[in-house]
């Protein structure tokens, strides 16, 4: 099961004017609606439509957007003028809306009656120039917001409200959210750190520190009946290496995996935090660093990163709430080393131990390996080869006057027979070939850790970086490094500008 708080609801909003009449403004009305219950009818959508009466004067439209803010049960609105809505009616409310918005550019008809239209039918659907002014309005107010074109039943327009969609859910579930660091740092790495009130700012989610010791008491206090019970679940979902099970010489890391899971996800549970990071200089009273803990409590939606990184952590929890009901996984990830066999080169994924496995290709192993840092004893972990096939790379980084989503389209392909490597793994081709996406992944300052997913689509990263008002830098099939270095360089000023000294 994956771990969410809410559905919350989109508000269909229609705009329209008083200039045609009460009898037009009644069609205008049933129309919005059967589109809104056309969409809220969209078993596909992840969020539900709610269709809102249609506004047609400055004080409705600004009691509107005040409405939206104050209601937590609303993520977002999709716009659409049926008619011609001035927009100078729109100002007032605009400057107050805080939750996300689509522009969704449609037409009641999709067919025009050539033999049957006459000026009221003219009139009437007139969105090809009602949303003009619309637009001009939302871009002369530098508004940030996703615009969708075509008729509403076209299923191209459903899938990008689609993505949009997950995009606002996770943004929603991001306001407010707690993310726990035990621990800090991993000492002197510089691109796990960064500024905590810069992004409770930009993006609405808190991180904050906890001492090891309140960890270690609940690991230490888990009932024997929770380890029992554990341990049958493992062995459901897992084959668990002999030496592991009930009558192996080592079933004792077994069970002090599970205590480090129970203890986690109490202590995760209680406190309310959607995402965690753990140190592995910062184990004071615990036997082994977490590893098969951490791998299954993402696989239940929370976020993780290793080392301290919580901005990698509370993404990795964002990109599960945009694949939520998807095919695929997500999961925390770490570019680590390469094939650079010509033509054939493909970057090695994982890390040292947590890997999510929902991105599994079949049924994990569970077992026991030393790892060479933290002077710990040998810690249990699933071990498991990613599924082939597209996925992507994303980094969210700090570049010290802001933030940078950076994406990479990659294709995952069979995982080679490793048999010394005790880790989860996954094998990718980047797009659009390596040395491009690697020169413009190190020239954008991409981190080595990420969020990766087979699930989540650079549009769903693209409409959540518009709504957070954040750079978002894309590596895909199209890239050529001319071109990219200078979005680079546009953007620094773009982002530099449109923050100001706020940041
Ligand atoms: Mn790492």
């Amino acid at each position: 099961m994956t771990r969410t708080t809410s559905t919350p609801q989109i508000w269909f909003v229609c705009g329209s004017q008083h200039l045609y009449g009460p009898k037009t403004l009644a069609q205008v009305e049933a129309d919005a609606q059967a589109i809104a219950t056309a969409l809220f009818e969209q078993k596909t959508l992840p969020l539900p439509v709610r269709f809102k009466p249609v506004v047609t004067t400055p004080d409705e439209v600004t009691a509107l957007c005040s409405q939206a803010n104050a209601d937590p049960e609303c993520a977002g609105l999709i716009l659409w003028m049926h008619t011609f809505s001035p927009s100078k009616m729109w100002i007032r409310g605009l400057n107050l809306l805080s939750k996300p918005f689509l522009h969704l550019h449609t037409q009641f008809d999709r067919a025009l009656p050539w033999d049957a239209i006459d000026m009221d039918y003219m009139n009437l659907n007139q969105s090809a120039h009602g949303d003009r002014e619309a637009g001009f309005i939302h871009t002369r107010m530098r508004l940030g917001r996703k615009v969708v074109v075509g008729h509403w039943s076209d299923p191209e327009v459903i899938a990008r409200i689609d993505s949009w969609q997950r995009a606002v859910r996770a943004w929603t579930e991001w306001q407010g959210a707690r993310f726990c660091r035990f621990g800090d740092n991993m000492r002197a790495v510089a691109v796990t750190e960064g500024d905590k009130v810069g992004a409770e700012m930009a993006f609405g989610f808190s991180t904050n520190g906890y001492g090891i010791s309140g960890l270690v008491a609940r690991v230490d206090n888990a009932s024997q009946a929770d380890i029992t019970a554990l341990l049958a679940d493992y062995e459901q979902a897992y084959d668990i290496a002999p030496e592991l099970r009930r009558d192996g010489s080592r079933h004792d890391s077994l069970i002090y995996s599970a205590r480090l899971e129970l203890g986690l996800r109490s202590f995760l549970e209680e406190g309310g935090f959607r995402g965690f990071t753990t140190t592995f200089e910062d184990l004071h009273g615990l036997r082994q660093l977490p590893g098969m803990a951490p791998q299954r409590l993402m696989a239940d939606g929370y976020g993780f990163a290793g080392e301290g990184d919580w901005k990698t952590s509370a993404l990795v929890q964002a990109l599960k709430v945009m694949a939520l009901g998807l095919p695929g996984g997500t999961s925390f990830m770490e570019d680590y080393t390469y094939d650079l066999s010509e033509g054939q080169e493909a970057v090695l994924g994982a890390h040292m131990l947590e890997i999510c496995p929902t991105i599994a290709a079949g049924r994990p192993r569970v077992e026991l390996h030393p790892l060479g840092i933290g002077g710990k004893e040998d810690p249990v972990r699933l071990v498991f080869d990613a599924q082939p096939g597209p996925a992507l790379n994303a980094s969210l980084i700090d570049l010290g006057n802001r933030f940078r989503l950076l994406v990479n389209e990659v294709d995952a392909i069979p995982v080679p027979p490793m048999p010394k490597l005790p880790v989860a793994r996954a094998l990718w081709r980047c797009r659009p070939d390596f040395k491009t996406a690697c020169q413009a992944w190190i020239l954008a300052g991409g981190a080595h850790h990420t969020a990766y997913s087979q699930a989540v689509t650079t549009e769903m990263l693209e409409d959540f970086a518009t709504i957070a008002g954040i750079e978002i830098a894309v590596i895909d099939a199209d890239t050529k490094l001319r071109a990219f270095r200078r979005e680079l360089r546009d953007d620094e000023v773009y982002f530099h500008f449109a923050r100001g000294i706020r940041a």
